[in-house]
C-alpha cells in the first residue's frame, strides 16, 4: 500500500517518540515549586528555547497550544477581542480553523475575505485596497493545505509595515519544507503543528511578537505568561522540539526528495496518458503538494477505488455526513464547482519511494483504463 497523504498527517517519527518516552521519568509539574517541578520546569523552558531558535524566535514569545487549530483561534479570537470595532482581514483559501473562525467573527465584526486567483495566490494589490486605519489583524497563510501555492507573504509584510494590523501568519505546511523565519516574514503571530511535521497529533504553538497583546481564549492559571492556562504537557513539547530541530536539519534533503517524487509522479501521468491538470501554478507551489484535476472522474469515486488498491490519498475536502464537498479551495480559485469536485490532492515525504510513486499511477492508470479504456 501507498501513504501520500502527508499533508492530513504524518508519522509520529520513532527516534524521537523512543527519546521523550526514556525521559519519562521527569514527570513533575512545572509550576510546582519543589525540586520535582523545578526539574520539569528546567527542561520545558529548554525546548522552548529549541522551538524559540528553529524560528528565529525568543523563548518567552513561544505559546504551546494544543495544535495549530486552537493557535489560530487564539491568534484571531485573542485579537478581535481586544477592538471595539475592528476590520479584519483573511483569504477565501485559509485552512478552516482559520475561515471558520473568521465566518463566525464576521456576525459581529467586519471581515473582509480576499479572493485567490486562478494561479492559486492573493492579489497583495487587493490587500492595499482592503486595508482600513480600523484593521487591526490580517491572516494569510504562507503555504496553502490543498494546493501548496506559497502565498506572496514577504510583499504582505511590507505592506503592512507601516500599519498598526498585526500579520498572523499559519506557516503548519510550509515548515520543514522551506525556511520559516519569522523576523524574515514579518509575522506578529505564526501557527505551527507538531502532526505535519513527524511529531504527535494534539500539540503546536503559536509565535507571539514581543510586546504584542492577546486575550487568552482558554483561561485559569498563569501558565504560558497568562495566555493559555493548563499544566503543560511536557513530553510533547518535548516531542515538538525535537521534530522541529530534525525537520530543520533535514530541509534541505526531504524537500529535494519530495519535489523529485512529485516531478517523477506527473511525468509518469503524462507518459501514462491519463488525462490531469495541476491546479494552480506548480512552479509556486510549496515541494511536498500537488494538487490535481481529472475531469474524468469524480473526486470521490477516485479515491474509494484508490483505497480499495491500498492507495491513500484525499480530496483535501471536508467530510460531511459521508459526502465529499467541493473544495472551497479549488472552487474560489476556479469558480468551478465540478472543478472542486473533481480535484485530488497528493501530498509527498521524503518516507517515501520511487517505486510508491510507480504504484499510485499503474492504479490509477488501472482505474482510468477501466473507466474509458479498451
Ligand atoms: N492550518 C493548516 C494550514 C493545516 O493544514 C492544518 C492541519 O490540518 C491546521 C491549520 C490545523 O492543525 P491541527 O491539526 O494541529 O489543529
Amino acid at each position: 500500500s501507498v501513504y501520500v497523504d502527508y499533508a492530513s498527517t504524518t508519522p509520529f517519527d520513532k527516534e524521537i517518540m523512543e527519546k521523550v518516552m526514556a525521559g519519562a521519568d521527569v514527570f513533575g509539574n512545572p509550576s510546582s515549586i519543589h525540586r520535582v517541578g523545578k526539574d520539569a520546569k528546567a527542561k520545558l523552558q529548554a525546548h522552548r528555547t529549541r522551538i524559540a531558535e528553529s524560528i528565529n524566535a525568543k523563548p518567552k514569545e513561544i505559546i504551546i497550544t494544543s495544535g495549530a487549530t486552537e493557535a489560530n483561534n487564539l491568534a484571531i479570537k485573542g485579537t478581535a477581542g481586544r477592538h471595539e470595532k475592528p476590520h479584519m482581514i483573511t483569504t477565501d483559501i485559509e485552512h478552516a480553523s482559520v475561515r471558520t473562525t473568521y465566518q463566525d467573527l464576521s456576525e459581529q465584526y467586519d471581515v473582509t475575505f480576499l479572493k485567490a486567483s486562478e494561479n492559486g495566490l492573493i492579489d497583495v494589490d487587493d490587500l492595499k485596497k482592503s486595508l482600513q486605519s480600523n484593521t487591526v489583524l490580517v491572516s494569510i497563510m504562507l503555504v496553502n493545505n490543498e494546493t501548496g501555492s506559497i502565498q506572496p507573504v514577504y510583499e504582505i509584510a511590507k505592506v503592512l509595515k507601516d500599519h498598526q494590523a498585526l500579520f498572523h501568519i499559519d506557516a503548519v505546511q510550509a515548515f520543514g519544507h522551506m525556511e520559516v523565519n519569522v523576523h524574515a516574514l514579518g509575522a506578529d503571530m505564526l501557527t505551527l503543528s507538531g502532526h505535519k511535521i513527524y511529531g504527535p497529533k494534539g500539540i503546536g504553538m503559536l509565535y507571539l511578537r514581543e510586546g504584542t497583546k492577546l486575550s487568552a481564549q482558554i483561561t485559569g492559571g498563569s501558565h504560558e505568561l497568562s495566555r493559555r492556562a493548563g499544566t503543560e504537557n511536557t513530553m510533547w513539547v518535548e516531542a515538538l522540539a525535537l521534530a522541529m530541530e530534525k525537520a530543520d536539519s533535514k530541509r534541505a534533503a526531504r524537500s529535494l526528495k519530495e519535489m523529485q517524487l512529485k516531478e517523477r509522479f506527473l511525468n509518469e501521468l503524462t507518459a501514462e496518458e491519463i488525462p490531469f491538470e495541476v491546479n494552480g501554478d506548480v512552479n509556486r507551489q510549496a515541494s511536498h503538494i500537488v494538487n490535481l484535476h481529472f475531469p474524468w472522474s469524480e473526486a470521490e469515486f477516485l479515491l474509494t477505488a484508490l483505497d480499495m488498491t491500498g492507495v491513500y490519498v484525499s480530496a483535501g475536502s471536508a467530510c460531511n455526513a459521508g459526502t465529499v464537498q467541493p473544495s472551497h479551495v479549488i472552487q474560489a480559485m476556479y469558480g468551478d464547482e465540478e472543478r472542486a469536485l473533481k480535484s485530488i490532492r497528493f501530498s509527498f515525504s521524503h518516507l517515501m519511494e520511487e517505486e510508491d510513486i510507480l504504484e499510485i499511477v499503474s492504479q490509477l492508470k488501472a482505474i482510468y483504463e477501466r473507466l474509458y479504456g479498451n
